[in-house]
């Protein structure tokens, strides 16, 4: 059994520590600060074992070298990122698995946020940590790759079954589930999931983690081919790089 505990860091981010119970072996998810880390460590009595990198940006990896320092711990993420992520020691690829414990990991690459992001998919349990390729309602924007490559990227974490939990290191819910309502604005059931949201976050209640099942029905970037919903939001005639480009597009300007 793997434990997730979420740790609210700066404006937005979550770090996740993550800990497989039978073994006690620990990770932790992008880390970008270290102190709130080192902090539930001490107070759960835990060492670190490893640490998961999604991808290269600060945020994410800020933390690498001085937990590195203080726990000894393990460095994992992509080989073809391996460059740009601190203090690296185990790179792995598409299709790799990776065991935390007894949990075992498969690694998809997920890029287009950046040219070398990566995704842990925890099998058994059923749990996706997905970095800033999808967020709850919205998805990474395209710094390094292109619509197409975040397509595929997509694509893969949609064919993952509908209980899939998604642990994303952003709590963008709020704004994505506002824009999803401005292209869809009489879709009910929508509505009602803005309405949630809201309320969760009022009282300051985390959005994440999130259903897939729910992503696939309404993520606007799950939905670049699903041709009632194109039809509905306006966007006809065109292929799936097309639809998400142009849905990314009106996402970045609004
Ligand atoms: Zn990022
Ligand atoms: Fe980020």
């Amino acid at each position: 059994m793997l434990t997730v505990k979420q740790i609210p860091v700066l404006n937005d981010n979550y770090i996740y520590l993550i800990v497989d119970e039978k073994t006690q072996t620990s990770a932790c998810v992008d880390p970008a600060i270290s102190e709130p880390v080192i902090e539930t460590l001490e107070k759960e009595n835990l060492s670190l074992d490893f640490i998961l990198n999604t991808h290269h940006h600060f945020d994410h990896v800020g933390a690498n070298i001085e937990l590195k320092k203080k726990y000894s711990c393990k460095i994992i993420g992509n080989e073809k990122d391996s460059k740009r992520i601190p203090g690296i020691d185990i790179k792995l690829n598409e299709g790799d698995f990776f065991d935390i414990g007894k949990s075992k990991c498969k690694i998809f690459d997920v890029s287009g946020h950046t040219k070398g992001h990566i995704a842990f998919y925890f099998m058994e349990e059923n749990l996706i940590f997905c970095g800033d390729t999808l967020f709850s309602f919205g998805c990474g924007r395209l710094f390094e790759g292109s619509p197409a490559q975040m397509v595929q990227s997509l694509l893969k974490i949609r064919s993952l079954p509908d209980h899939t939990k998604v642990y994303c290191a952003h709590e963008y819910t709020l704004n994505n589930a506002n824009f999803a309502l401005s292209l869809d604005p009489f879709n009910e059931k929508l509505k009602k999931k803005v309405t949630e949201i809201e309320s969760k976050r009022s009282r300051n209640i985390p959005t994440i983690p999130c259903n897939l099942g729910d992503e696939k029905n309404f993520n606007p970037f799950l939905m670049f081919d699903n041709k009632d919903y194109l039809k509905r939001i306006g966007l006809n005639d065109l292929n799936d790089e097309e639809s998400f480009k142009i849905i990314r597009e009106m996402k970045d300007n609004f």
